[in-house]
């Protein structure tokens, strides 16, 4: 069979509101405690507690459906989900079904230059659940209910999505989103930020969706991309095979990356929802919205925007320093604090800073260089105090200790030397002891000047003045 498949994707995105205490009870909700030292008698199911509703997930909620231009419920419920799991001592998952906090929004993602507009359908407020531990048990599972109660907003979006790399694009934007919006610490390796991805193929140009197979937990936007490849090259295989494609939920397994079936999918009906008794509605009022949406921060595409226009960046500089809230402030501050032109800060962040943060696998956040003291380099640099070889010298020593710029130019030694008499007397020597190159530049070789601005620079240890090296040269050359 030869026919041409059409991948289609929808995500269910699980973010954790970065809130102190849980959704429905006053137990903390920070990572990496004690198991069990955070399960309050509410996340752990006890009878006759009574959940009380954290506000502060609700503005959270309410935030990320402004950002995303949706509407907001003015009236929204929650419900109970029963389904049975050892994580979940409750035996129901308080979460919203019919009457969700934010309806639809959207998103603009964009994948090889192009825009494309992805529909969110619902974004809805639930709690998390505990979790499975698998080892040093010796052969049994240990339950840790630290987590259980954690609030969730759970981000659905439409089945928009027409290849991993357009699914990659939508978890990093939404990612971008949240972290800027301040709602959610988008640690995924602590699981703050994590996926199922729904995927099933059709032939192109049939209109009808195919059946589709939910990959749950997707931690990494690496393991998002395998994994729905691999689901696709999986269900392309079974059809022409000759076989269906069945709805069900499947298990990404990294090591091996394979997704194997979980349980076959249930349906929203087999969830037995209803609306949880112990809960009064949410009433979100024009007042609470109008105070949120007068301090919602500036978003990534308007703070995208303003740095092209404001300090005149390129779309590639304007993308990297916008690419979070944090990193978008460095270089506001490193402008203000420096005086110097735009282009010059957002040269030495976007190289030098960004390669050395790369390395070293930190955030803006952890850089060891503060705004201030690279302001101090890259002021250096625009004076014409040191050159741009040097600074880069001056960035390691910034970046290994704690001195400031010009410290390190004053103790090193650094400072570029400017004195026309000094550079001509060091041009001099240089031009007697090579008059066969001099001659070969004078009949017509341009090469030769690189070889003397070489000379020059290596005799003075790469602290001249390049112009002023390159005007007397040209002079005594001439
Ligand atoms: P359910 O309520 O059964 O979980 P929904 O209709 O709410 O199903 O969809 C859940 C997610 O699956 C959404 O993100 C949606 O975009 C996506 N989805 C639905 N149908 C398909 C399909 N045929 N292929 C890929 N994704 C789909």
């Amino acid at each position: 069979m030869n026919t041409q498949w059409e991948v289609v994707i929808g995500l269910e995105i699980q973010t954790q509101l970065a809130t102190k205490t849980k959704i429905f009870s006053g137990a903390a909700t920070a990572y990496g405690a004690e198991p069990n030292t955070q399960a309050c008698v509410i996340s752990l199911g006890m009878p006759g507690v009574l959940p009380v509703l954290n506000e502060d997930a609700v503005r959270k909620a309410v935030i990320f459906g402004m950002a995303i231009e949706a509407e907001i419920a003015p009236y929204s419920v929650f419900a109970r989900k029963n389904y049975f799991y050892p994580d979940l001592p409750k035996g129901y998952q308080i979460s919203q079904f019919e009457l969700p906090i934010v309806g639809k929004g959207f998103l603009d993602i964009e994948v090889e230059g192009e825009t494309k507009r992805i529909g969110i359908t619902r974004a809805h407020l639930e709690e998390d659940a505990g979790k499975s531990l698998h080892e040093n048990f010796h052969g049994s599972t240990g339950i840790d209910l630290n987590r259980a109660g954690t609030p969730l907003l759970e981000i659905v979006s439409e089945p928009d999505m027409r290849s991993a790399k357009e699914a990659v694009a939508y978890m990093r934007k939404l990612h971008e989103l949240v972290r800027y919006l301040g709602i959610c610490d988008g640690n995924m390796q602590e699981g703050s930020f994590r996926c199922d991805a729904n995927v099933s193929v059709r032939p192109k140009g049939q209109e009808e969706f195919g059946t589709r197979a939910e990959i749950k937990n997707i931690n990494s936007f690496k393991f998002v991309e395998k994994a729905i490849n691999h689901e696709v090259e999986r269900q392309i295989e079974v059809i022409e095979n000759g076989g269906k494609v069945v709805q069900e939920t499947r298990l990404y397994d990294s090591d091996k990356n394979e997704t194997r079936s979980m349980r076959s999918k249930e349906e929203a009906n087999d969830y037995r929802y209803f609306p949880d008794p112990d809960l009064l509605p949410v009433f979100v009022s024009d007042e609470l919205k109008a105070e949120l949406k007068a301090a919602l921060p500036e978003l990534p595409e308007a703070k995208k925007l303003r740095f092209k226009t404001d300090y005149k960046l390129n779309d590639e500089s304007a993308t990297i320093l916008t690419s979070s809230r944090d990193m978008a402030d460095f270089f506001e501050n490193v402008v203000k604090i420096s005086g110097c032109e735009s282009a010059i800060c957002a040269n030495w962040i976007t190289g030098e800073l960004s390669a050395a943060l790369n390395r070293a696998d930190l955030e803006i956040t952890a850089s060891p260089i503060s705004a201030e003291r690279f302001a101090g380099l890259v002021a250096r640099i625009a004076d014409d105090t040191i050159s741009g070889k040097i600074g880069k010298q001056v960035f390691e020593f910034l970046w290994n200790g704690s001195e400031s710029a010009d410290e390190i130019i004053e103790t090193q030694g650094l400072k570029q030397i400017t004195d026309t008499g000094a550079i001509e007397a060091i041009i001099d020597t240089i031009l007697a002891a090579n008059e066969k190159q001099a001659e070969q530049y004078r009949g017509g070789n341009e090469k030769m000047f690189g070889f003397f601005v070489g000379q020059v620079m290596k005799a003075m240890q790469g602290k001249g003045n390049p112009a002023e090296i390159n005007k007397i040269l040209k002079a005594k050359l001439a």
